[in-house]
């Protein structure tokens, strides 16, 4: 008797255990009585709202997460073009860019390289050094760029002992706004670009929301949000014309080896993505 009683009692506490696992107390996951949050259409703490998708972030810092697209991963330039000089635009080519141990090194003169991919609302991370061998001055020395959409340039630059005008120095919105802070390394040093990207929005041949970017450099933010004029121009002001709400990621030939590795981007969701 006292032992079915004792056998009884585990099953019971077993039961409650799982219980326990499997339904949990009230209100744990969420709510359906709370107030809607202003301009949503969730309540707060809501039981319905979709949940993140899991994502499985880079080993050690500037490592590609999960979900991201590798545009260089250390071997080959298949995700790229040659987009040729800006002369004669519109005719692509396989890239002629020298491929080295991890790296990729501008082709000085034979042009501009473009994703074969096309990107709106983007995260980027992009490594590069300028030459280790010290030539030239101002803009002529270590000049690349980083173009998002092929229009609107983060500039590539050795900004180390480099004097030149402020919005045309590295992490430069160039021609339209400097850095907040040179924060650039020694030419030869690997640099880091983490950029968000909000890509203008045209409403036909209207600019109905501008393009906006967040620019840390090697760690440190340069641009907060920061409202971009127009395209990138030289000595006159950029202004905006109509593209497609995606377009292709631009490296600079500005005639300097400038090299690149680790280059990577995400497509920037939306709130509340339905999680598969
Ligand atoms: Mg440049």
């Amino acid at each position: 008797m006292f032992r079915n009683i004792a056998v009884l009692g585990l099953v019971l506490l077993a039961g409650w255990a799982l219980a326990q696992t499997q339904s949990p107390h009230k209100g744990e996951l969420g709510y359906d009585d709370t107030p809607y949050l202003p301009g949503q259409k969730w309540r707060v703490h809501d039981v319905a709202r979709p949940r993140p998708r899991m994502v499985t972030p880079g080993a050690a810092y500037g490592q590609p997460p999960s979900d991201a697209i590798v545009l260089f991963g250390g071997k080959d330039l298949s995700h790229w073009q040659l987009a040729g000089k800006r002369a004669n635009r519109g005719k692509v080519s396989d890239p002629t860019w020298k491929v080295g141990n991890g790296y990729f090194e501008v082709a000085g003169g034979t042009g501009d390289l473009v994703t074969r991919e096309k990107f709106g609302d983007a995260q980027y991370h992009v490594e590069w050094a300028a030459p280790a061998e010290i030539k030239g001055s101002s803009q002529s020395r270590g000049n690349s760029g980083f173009i998002i959409m092929s229009r609107y340039e983060i500039q590539v630059l050795d900004s180390v002992d480099n004097p030149t005008y402020a919005d045309g120095q590295a992490a430069s919105i160039y021609g339209q706004w400097p850095p907040l802070v040179n924060a650039s390394r020694r030419a030869g040093e690997w640099q880091t670009f983490d950029i968000i990207f909000e890509a203008p929005r045209f409403e036909g041949d209207k600019l109905a929301k501008p393009g906006y970017a967040t620019v840390i450099h090697n760690g440190v933010v340069m641009h907060h949000h920061q409202e971009i004029i127009g395209r990138m121009a030289h000595r006159i002001v950029g202004t905006y014309a109509p593209h497609a709400a995606e377009e292709p990621l631009m490296l600079q030939d500005h005639g300097t080896p400038v090299r690149y590795r680790n280059i990577w981007v995400r497509r920037l969701g939306a709130y509340d993505q339905p999680n598969p």
